[in-house]
């Protein structure tokens, strides 16, 4: 792409020199036909950005790239099917302050920017980012936690919050930081994958001066763990900062148990825990990257007892409509009687755990 190294280095030329158009997209990839009639409408729905670090991970020829499917857009995600949703995680209806959601009982989660690095075609905040739709109202959040004495957990999302400079996110942890009910501040971010080079030893204080602060990624394919990836998150751990993944389940991305254990395994190498593997939320136009449920629980099967216990995610669903968040598991309750829960281990083999006796 013509960059010098400093410049590839550098998280201000990587956003100015991001890839929006299909023009600029052509130079690099080779689209498909199909490719570029979703480029020149994709863009009302939600708009195409990705940096040049990612799209140097996607595969130049082949559309059907688990990378590439992620950020470009195919004609599918024009469609509107029936079962979709603008807001299908229905966040809107618990939002009692533009930008703040408060759904459990102890913990918000704050949407606090309404752009992103690259944006991913399976977005489920579709509506909110890209565009002018989210006007987060920072004071009016903060003046509803200092009332709200119950949250004890923040976590701040977007939009992706380590796309804010440092001193706006210095300004926003240290506000949440002076709130005396408030012990766990989280960071939801694609940054580490999709802008590695924003983490800088400067941002790494910043947030590791706001501790405990625990950091959720996302990251779907194990490529995504690049070595400039890598190399941030390790910068991430050493400042003592936990970190956990988020994946979506993505049809033709990632939805294989060979695939789900690779990238556990290289997310633990970079000291990163799995923490949710998310069923895909129906918003307009992700019906292609949708799998059934069976599948989800298929794969959980296949890691729980074959890997360490440390690699496997817990599989949710965020319920439709706005429940919240469901945990789904293969059974190995197999039948509960008076005397014995009946089970079964990660071979299938069946075990009796005998019930103590009432006291
Ligand atoms: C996911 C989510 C949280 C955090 O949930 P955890 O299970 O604690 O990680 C909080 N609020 C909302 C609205 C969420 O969607």
């Amino acid at each position: 792409m013509g960059a010098s190294a400093a410049e590839w280095d550098s998280p201000t030329w990587q956003l100015r020199h991001s890839f929006c158009r299909a023009e600029q997209l052509q130079a690099v990839l080779e689209l498909t036909p199909e490719e570029q009639r979703a480029l020149a409408h994709s863009g009302k729905r939600l708009a195409v950005r990705i940096t040049p670090h990612f799209l140097s991970l996607v595969h130049p020829q082949d559309p059907a790239d688990p990378l590439r499917l992620q950020v470009i857009p195919r004609e599918a995600e024009l469609l509107h099917h029936p079962e979709e949703m603008e807001d299908p995680c229905g966040e809107d209806k618990d939002m009692p302050v533009p930008g703040l959601v408060h759904r459990y009982p102890d913990r918000v989660l704050l949407l606090c920017t309404d752009r992103c690095a690259t944006y991913c075609r399976y977005c489920t905040r579709a509506r909110l980012v890209s565009g002018t739709r989210l006007q987060p109202d920072t004071d009016a959040a903060l003046d509803y936690l200092r009332r709200h004495t119950e949250v004890r957990d923040v976590l701040l999302s977007g939009g992706d919050p380590l796309l804010l400079p440092d001193e706006r996110l210095e300004e926003l942890l240290s506000a949440l930081r002076r709130i005396p009910h408030i012990e766990l501040l989280r960071v939801g971010t694609r940054v580490p994958i999709m802008l590695p080079q924003r983490i800088t030893p400067e941002l790494c204080r910043t947030l590791r001066r706001h501790a405990p602060l625990f950091i959720s990624i996302h990251c779907n394919h194990p490529r995504e763990l690049a070595p400039q990836a890598e190399h941030a998150l390790g910068m991430l751990a050493d400042s003592g900062l936990p970190l956990g993944n988020q994946s979506v389940l993505l049809r033709g991305v990632n939805d294989t148990a060979e695939v789900q254990l690779q990238l556990a395994h290289r997310l633990l190498q970079c000291r990163v825990k799995p923490y949710y593997l998310y069923q895909c939320d129906p918003a307009y136009g992700t019906r292609h990257f949708r799998t059934r449920i069976e599948d989800g629980l298929s794969i959980i099967s296949r890691m729980r007892g074959y890997t360490s216990g440390y690699a496997v995610p817990q599989y949710v669903v965020d319920a439709p409509g706005g429940g919240g968040k469901v945990p789904l598991n293969p059974d190995y309750l197999l039948r509960l009687t008076p005397q014995a829960a009946h089970l079964r281990n990660y071979l299938g083999q069946a075990y009796a755990y005998p019930t103590p006796p009432e006291t």
